[in-house]
């Protein structure tokens, strides 16, 4: 019996022991998880602090609404009426060069006419690359009356500015070219032969109508197409101003533009159109439009068949 109670004290004071070891081990282990928790919470606090040291960037104007609300507040410049697919103007300036660049037909059809007109004829397609070009590569197509109001009474334009100019009136101008630069928000001036409205390829008025009603500007290449530099006064009055005249009558319109037939003038044409009402005449010498430049004698690009992206690039940045 003394041994079995011996046994039975014994085994008792292995238990206690046991429990204070179990207690003494779920003591530590509660220090240790406290530690680490403190130690995560520094850590985190220690990043909080560095983040703040090396704030991120932030992006104020990427949010949703308030990116909009920037951009309309930005999108300063339209135009025509119509939404466009320009990137919107952020920076507004009185350029110091306009190019101008002067198309003839945009038509897929190149067998028509002679070698001159084939090669002032460019496809629908090339007509489409160069406007995709323009706009991706940060150009804004304004109207002429624009670039006039830039170049002579100082108003400022969207960065790099360029004016599309058709000449002839063809009625490529109606199919071929209009739907596409109204579709884009985008506007172009066409030179109007006014004696073949109505007649053979040309436009016909109500078409005109349409065109100026879409955004477009039409302006005047004489009544004939005639070379202005060797006609009489009374053929310059019958070029200049007959055609001026039909062009306003029909259209409701000022006409302050003329394009020289081949580009063909001298001072007698110069002095005829400005006595006619013209505010500026174009030529077809190449080169930029500058302030300060004799507005009767707009330098312009002309596009022809075959020219590739590059020189015309090389043409819009030519000095
Ligand atoms: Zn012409």
């Amino acid at each position: 019996m003394i041994f079995d109670n011996k046994r039975l004290q014994k085994k008792s004071g292995r238990n206690r022991l046991a429990r204070i070891l179990i207690i003494l081990a779920i003591l530590l282990l509660t220090v240790t998880i406290n530690s680490n928790h403190k130690t995560s919470n520094m850590q985190m606090s220690s990043i909080k602090n560095l983040t703040n040291l090396f704030p991120k960037k932030t992006a104020p104007r990427t949010s949703g609404q308030e990116h909009k609300k920037n951009r309309a507040k930005s999108f300063i410049y339209l135009p025509s009426t119509h939404r466009s697919e320009q990137i919107p103007a952020r920076k507004l300036e009185v350029p110091k060069a306009i190019p101008i660049l002067m198309y003839h037909r945009i038509n897929n059809t190149a067998t028509f006419g002679n070698c001159v007109e084939r090669n002032l004829t460019i496809s629908v397609q090339t007509f489409t690359n160069q406007l995709n070009w323009f706009l991706s590569n940060g150009y804004h197509v304004v109207s002429l009356n624009e670039a006039f109001d830039a170049l002579y009474l100082h108003k400022p334009l969207p960065i790099k500015p360029i004016v599309l100019t058709f000449d002839d009136g063809t009625a490529d101008a109606y199919y071929n070219v209009y739907p596409i630069l109204k579709k884009r928000g985008l506007t172009g001036t066409f030179f109007v032969k006014v004696k073949c409205v109505d007649s053979g390829d040309g436009l016909n008025w109500g078409k005109a109508v349409e065109m100026t009603n879409g955004g477009m500007q039409i302006e005047s290449h004489t009544m004939t197409h005639i070379d202005l530099s060797l006609a009489s006064s009374d053929e310059l009055l019958y070029e200049l101003q007959k055609s001026k005249n039909l062009l306003e009558k029909h259209l409701r319109q000022t006409v302050r533009f003329l394009a020289y037939p081949s580009g063909s003038f001298n001072d007698q044409v110069i002095a005829a159109a400005k006595r006619c009402g013209y505010s500026a005449a174009l030529t077809t010498e190449p080169g930029l439009c500058r302030p300060g430049d004799n507005p009767f004698k707009l330098k312009r690009i002309r596009i022809s068949r075959g020219q590739d992206l590059g020189s015309l690039s090389s043409l819009l940045n030519c000095n």
